[in-house]
């Protein structure tokens, strides 16, 4: 009762089979989740008052026979081995004994994976052309990827309060373009992270996301400098492994501040000055450079110094706190942006975040479900004076994913995904998308592979699938068997999982 109460307090709806699972995963991160999000003295009452309920059990104690010690421990060792098939825990984040075991078996399952599919497809090496035709530059590139990022609550996108000075300053100059329909890819970190890097969108119950060659792995082939700096610990769930493919030079929170844990990397704009921006100004031309940010992950109130303090801070995960955490990133990225215009005036930067927060959105907080605030992205684009900045305002309206920005990127390096391995999304330079079916799902091997995604369709409407009890809830509430409205034959293909 208590844990029921606690969670629901913090994402507006009970535990399901996947919280266990994430508690297995790493219980360190989920109590110390707990700890900074709930209502303490709440959680405290429903415990005494739950607990007080246990003397209404009977008091006749029963002898423990040696059959139900065998069941007990059957049980025990099922749950056990269940919570290990699905787990992708760091032996770095999670010391005990049980993590290190499930992390093994994680490893093993993606192992696997990708075992059946040859491992991840490695990209060849693009030649230069030797026919003498001059080719046209290779411009520099920097991807920055946000954390917990709410649309509805930058000044860009209309909130009332300045969040966004810096970078409001910059759209106002016509340096950047503001999607204002632009959708994340899942509603977690590890959901939505890796599949902006591979261009793939969910469903992805089979992995195809740990087959597929990222963003990074196309820019080395094709002759780029690569880098990635972060401010967060990106080990937990083996994210790592993935974001490091193609890299020369990759460095995380944990070069930045000792301690990093999940809830709290290096400070972002610590990182910015020891990390990004002596990259920016040392990197050898081209280069593709891929930032983490730390962003507005929860502890909000962690994750702003007292010098970007401008709101009041009414509690640890306050609307006040969250908002300071905004003007971090928009420092954050608009002195990014002005040291790469300074090393280079035709370099091209893009900003995503990963997921964002629901902020009260149906009386939940924290992301967990498909709120209108959790699956909005703050996306950004800054276009060089060259890049025909018209066209790129022209797309701000378009209906467009954060895994859109691989098949752009790779546009822009003049080269393409592989054929053996197509995108599910649209490289923005052949043409502004038009109305479109855009996934945003937490159905991926890279998390909790938990059967939910979310369905934006063509005309605006969402439908937010449950895929484990074949349900479907759509605008109005009412829940629906999927017969009712069935997904698209292409994302109803891609829940069927080949064994290659
Ligand atoms: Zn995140």
């Amino acid at each position: 009762m208590a844990i029921e109460w606690a969670v629901f307090a913090s994402y507006g709806q009970f535990v399901a089979p996947t919280d266990l699972v994430a508690f297995f995963e790493s219980p360190h991160v989920v109590f110390q989740a707990a700890g900074e999000g709930g209502d303490r003295f709440g959680s405290l009452a429903v415990f005494v008052l739950s607990t007080g309920a246990a003397w209404l059990l009977p008091h006749e104690v029963q002898p423990l026979r040696w059959w139900r010690a065998v069941l007990a421990s059957l049980v025990l060792i099922a749950t056990v081995a269940a919570g290990a098939s699905w787990w992708r825990a760091s032996p770095s984040l999670g010391h005990s004994q049980p993590a290190f075991a499930c992390a093994l078996a994680g490893l093993m399952r993606q192992a696997t994976v990708r075992a059946n599919g040859g491992g991840r497809i490695a990209v060849p090496s693009v030649p230069m052309p030797t026919d003498g035709a001059p080719s046209a530059p290779l411009p520099n590139i920097v991807l920055v990827l946000g954390e917990s990022l709410v649309a509805s609550h930058l000044s860009l996108y209309g909130y009332d309060r300045p969040t966004t000075p810096r970078l409001q300053a910059l759209a106002d100059r016509g340096e950047l373009v503001t999607f204002v329909d632009a959708a994340v890819m899942g509603p977690h970190t590890r959901t939505s992270l890796p599949y902006i890097m591979t261009g793939l969108s969910g469903p992805d119950p089979g992995g195809r996301v740990l087959l597929a060659p990222t963003v990074t792995q196309y820019a080395k082939a094709r002759g780029y400098h690569t880098a990635f700096i972060s401010a967060q610990e990106e080990s937990w769930g083996d994210l790592d492994s993935l974001l490091r493919e193609g890299t020369d030079t990759f460095r995380t929170g944990i070069e930045f501040a000792p301690h990093v844990d999940v809830l709290k990397g290096a400070d972002d704009l610590v990182v910015l000055e020891e990390g990004v921006l002596p990259a920016i100004r040392s990197l050898a031309e081209p280069f593709f450079l891929v930032v983490h940010m730390d962003g507005s992950h929860m502890p909000y109130r962690q994750h702003s110094p007292p010098s970007h303090k401008v709101f009041a801070e009414d509690g640890v995960n306050s609307i006040g706190a969250y908002d300071n955490t905004i003007r971090v990133t928009d420092e954050f990225v608009a002195r990014l942006f002005d040291a790469l215009r300074a090393r280079d005036p035709e370099a091209w930067l893009f900003f995503t975040s990963d997921h964002g927060q629901p902020l009260g959105e149906g009386g939940a907080f924290f992301n967990h479900g498909y709120q209108t605030n959790v699956v909005k992205d703050p996306l950004l684009a800054f276009p060089p004076p060259s890049g025909n900045r018209a066209m790129w305002t022209a797309l701000a309206g378009a209906q467009v994913s954060a895994c859109d920005l691989t098949p752009t990127i790779l546009h822009l390096m003049q080269t393409a995904p592989l054929p053996e391995a197509p995108t599910d999304c649209v490289d923005w330079l052949a043409g502004p998308p038009g109305p479109r079916h855009r996934v945003v799902s937490a159905y991926t091997p890279t998390y909790v592979t938990e059967p939910t995604m979310l369905l934006l369709l063509p005309d605006g409407r969402r439908a937010v699938y449950d895929l484990s009890r074949n349900t479907v809830t759509l605008d109005d509430g009412a829940v629906r068997p999927m017969s009712e409205h069935p997904l698209p034959p292409e994302l109803a293909a891609k829940l069927v999982i080949t064994n290659r």
